[in-house]
């Protein structure tokens, strides 16, 4: 958005967000404790032992900052702290990713891209010629997405510097959209697969497949952070009122998101918790949402969310 402000530093300025996260190499310990403890190489670095999980992890950061670029896009810088690599999700343009890098005096190794669309790629010849770096994307969208180097495919393990990055195929937007979920972080990048509030337009495939995609995601924990690729949050809060009008989470949610909104800071990103509760397009089931737009009860999901998506696409 244009209204936001500041496009540089993992901490200095205040509207972007930068958050550190936790590489996971994993212990075979069974969980007995849930206490964070520190190691001798500083705050930056922790034991950790997962709850729910049956492993400990030793942890090092990874940052990730939050960089707005066109009118609503968001393009993330990721970077590990310990061997200083850089990578880029979805660069819809080269010129706010040097310039934060260049504060930083970094150097570019990845761009990742979540699609082939325009606004998610078209970054990728200027930023891959300056730094050298190597394209990653879904091996559907081998002719599709400018200068890719390096297909994935569901189910992949990828390594960012030592952090595991899972390819999940996000299908429903384009065949080929995939997510990168980085599971010793808890973070994912959803592209436009899944947004706060909302989820992207069927442009290339069917309701059943953008609801397997949307479940997908959801089979992650709770409080997995969501960073999609658009600002559309308060509008699409606008929508998810109008279908759901006594969902009390939604009405505090949206009321946070217009303040946040007002000041020119991001929503994102958001919690795989907060968007069950308050995301119509997670909320199929639901009885309100159901009645508002005259789907039967008895209807199945992906006919909700075709609903759903038809009503907002005209909202
Ligand atoms: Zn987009």
């Amino acid at each position: 958005m244009s209204d936001i402000k500041g496009r540089s530093g993992f901490c200095v300025v205040p509207d972007v967000r930068q958050i550190c996260f936790r590489k996971g190499i994993l212990y075979g310990f069974m969980r007995i404790f849930s206490i964070p403890l520190k190691t001798l190489r500083g705050a930056s670095r922790s034991l950790r032992v997962d709850q729910f999980c049956s492993v400990v992890s030793i942890s090092s950061s990874l940052m990730i900052e939050l960089v707005p670029c066109l009118r609503d896009n968001y393009a993330y810088i990721l970077y590990d702290v310990d061997t200083g690599t850089v990578g880029v999700v979805d660069p819809s343009e080269a010129a706010p990713i040097i310039e934060a890098l260049t504060k930083k005096n970094l150097n570019l190794t990845y761009i990742l891209n979540t699609h082939h669309h325009n606004d998610h790629t078209d970054g990728n010849a200027e930023l891959k010629e300056r730094y050298g770096a190597k394209v990653i994307g879904s091996d559907l969208d081998k002719e599709r997405i400018p200068g890719i180097d390096i297909y994935l495919s569901d189910g992949d393990k990828w390594m960012f510097a030592g952090h595991e990055v899972h390819i999940m195929a996000t299908p429903g937007v384009t065949r080929g959209h995939i997510s990168f979920y980085f599971p010793g972080s808890g973070a994912i990048f959803t592209g436009d697969t899944l947004f706060s509030l909302s989820c992207g337009k069927l442009y290339e495939g069917t309701p059943e497949q953008m609801l397997s995609s949307l479940k997908k995601i959801m089979s992650l924990a709770d409080d997995t952070s969501i960073y999609c690729g658009h600002e559309y949050t308060l509008n699409n809060s606008k929508f998810a009122l109008s279908i759901e009008p006594e969902n009390k989470e939604l009405q505090s949610y949206a009321s946070h998101v217009a303040h946040l909104r007002n000041k020119g800071l991001p929503t994102v990103p958001t919690t795989l918790k907060m968007e069950k509760a308050c995301n119509p397009f997670l909320r199929t089931w639901s009885t309100e949402i159901r009645q508002k737009l005259k789907v039967a009860a008895t209807a199945e999901d992906a006919e909700a969310l075709s609903v759903i998506r038809q009503a907002e696409d005209t909202f």
